[in-house]
């Protein structure tokens, strides 16, 4: 595969540099160990994508779309020689307040979609771990969620239309510009989620919400999680609808600098002036003992610090062992949380693996992470296996929000059946059909 071309099409904004290729290559699952690219182009409009596209179906390349990769699917990476496309040049936005909509590039940062936003009083709600550096293009491929789900659900309650440029070259205009639209297939929600093999998203017009006034927040502590998962099931019993619902194991809190015991991070949205009130009744509903109060947008965001620092920390603690961290993205039914952290840490005991479970517990959605030296390769992977088995048991799925990316498809294979993979085998066919957009990745 020649790169000529590209040179003339993209000038400096074809990147060559091995070593600079070499961090494109690869996203923050850490694994697979990416074969890597050739080369990272970094198109500035959607003529210049139709173009890029357009040379790699001549060319028979992989194409391997990226945002921020922040990815933990291994859903961005390049795990076969082709071309990375970072999307970061294209991160225009037109923000419509009057219709409740912002259109935008997929290169814009989420965290800088919401800080232009919150001039109009609107915000984008959908508000992953990584807010401060995943792109719309790169939330939207993956359909993640955030630390709000409970209250906002995930991305795909919040994309109106997109633009896309699909694996024949063709430019696609789906969904609508508008709050309400029905025409013909839904594939909006085809393409989110569809992390970046069957087309590449070049435009999405995006729903925003009122910005709440105002926030309240607590960090209450428990010896159980049976405890925890009582408290979280009273407050929807109790009709209060919480902003967020953020759980960790009493490893991860320990890991943060927290008690060594099971927290939960409760927050509602408040009228401003009346977070007073809006704390007595959250506690009211409560038997956990509370350790922190929050009241305001800042403070909740302080007290929700330690939990963003999750990730981080497990990371951290993964390379002292030797080892690289694994972080899974398992849901249950909200009714079953407890029983699956407790299955988690005795199947992770049976498997000899180190275990810390974080999690968006309002949506019954965990994070367990564990890491093993280079060594355990098939201890972990055994590990995953039956982590997969156990969630099916419990009525969950193996990929709440991260999205299968390299690292599930065989996970994803065992929920869903070979005869719903073989459709989206099909699928795939008609938006790509010469098998050159994210190849290796979800089917
Ligand atoms: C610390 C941390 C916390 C996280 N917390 C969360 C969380 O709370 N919730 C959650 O859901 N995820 C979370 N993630 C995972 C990840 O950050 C999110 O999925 C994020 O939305 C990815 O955005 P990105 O711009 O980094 O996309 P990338 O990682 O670059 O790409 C993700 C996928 O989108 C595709 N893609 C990117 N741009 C395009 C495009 N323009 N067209 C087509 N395909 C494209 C890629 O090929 C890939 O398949 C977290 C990750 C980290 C490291």
């Amino acid at each position: 595969m020649s790169l000529a071309e590209l040179r003339r099409l993209f000038g400096d904004r074809l990147i060559e540099d091995p070593v600079i290729v070499a961090l494109y290559s690869r996203d923050a699952s850490l694994e697979p160990r990416p074969a890597g690219a050739i080369g990272v182009v970094l198109p500035e409009s959607e003529e210049e994508v139709v173009e890029l596209v357009r040379w790699a179906v001549r060319n028979r390349a992989p194409l391997y779309p990226q945002g921020s990769a922040t990815s933990l699917s291994g859903s961005a990476a390049a795990t076969s020689p082709g071309v990375v496309v970072s999307f970061e040049r294209m991160a225009r936005m037109e923000l419509r307040p009057e219709d409740g909509i912002a259109v935008v590039e997929p290169g814009v940062r989420l965290e800088e979609l919401n800080a232009e936003l919150a001039r109009h009083g609107l915000f984008f709600p959908v508000d992953p771990g990584s807010a401060m550096s995943a792109t719309v293009g790169g939330l939207v491929a993956s359909g993640g969620g955030g630390m709000c789900g409970v209250r906002y659900g995930t991305v795909r309650d919040w994309v109106l239309g997109l633009r896309v440029v699909t694996g024949r070259g063709d430019v696609l205009k789906i969904g609508c510009r508008t709050l309400k639209c029905r025409s013909g297939y839904d594939l909006v929600r085809l393409f989110v989620g569809s992390e970046g093999t069957l087309g590449l998203i070049t435009e999405a017009a995006l729903r925003l919400a009122p910005l709440p006034e105002s926030a309240a927040a607590l960090l209450v502590y428990y010896d159980d999680v049976e405890a925890l998962a009582g408290d979280v099931a009273r407050v929807r019993a109790g009709r209060v609808w919480p902003l967020f619902a953020e759980y960790m194991d009493a490893e991860a809190s320990a890991l943060v600098g927290l008690e060594r015991r099971h927290a939960l991070f409760i927050g509602v949205e408040s009228p401003a002036g009346a977070e007073g009130a809006a704390l007595e009744r959250l506690e009211s509903l409560l038997r956990g003992e509370v350790a922190r109060r929050a009241a305001g947008w800042a403070a909740a965001a302080g007290l929700l610090e330690p939990r963003r620092r999750l990730f981080a920390a497990q990371a951290a603690r993964a390379r002292e062992g030797g080892g690289v961290l694994v972080v899974e993205d398992v849901a249950v039914p909200p009714s079953r949380l407890a029983e699956a952290v407790r299955v988690l840490r005795a199947l992770a005991e049976r498997h000899g693996l180190p275990l810390i479970i974080g999690g968006h517990v309002g949506e019954g959605n965990l994070h367990p992470a564990t890491w093993c030296g280079a060594d355990g390769g098939q201890r972990l992977r055994e590990f995953l296996r039956d982590v997969a088995a156990l969630v099916a048991g419990l009525g969950g799925t193996v990929s709440a929000e991260h999205g299968v990316g390299a690292l599930k498809r065989e996970l994803v294979a065992l929920e869903l059946g070979e005869r719903a993979l073989a459709y989206m085998r099909e699928l795939k066919r008609v938006f790509d059909p010469h098998g050159i957009l994210n190849p290796g990745k979800v089917v």
